[in-house]
């Protein structure tokens, strides 16, 4: 029964994350500069 999470309904957590590779802060967007420390590698978190 994968239809739920072929369709993607449930918590956010089918959301890609995005994370400073500076300070480690997790966000929802993706920035160009990170809020917290002002670093320009916020990237895409691979939890695969
Ligand atoms: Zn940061």
């Amino acid at each position: 029964m994968g239809l739920m999470r072929r369709l993607g309904v449930g918590p956010s957590d089918d959301s890609d994350p995005y994370e400073c590779q500076g300070c480690e802060s997790e966000f929802e967007v993706q920035y160009q500069v990170c809020p917290e420390c002002g670093s320009y590698a916020v990237e895409r978190v691979d939890w695969d």
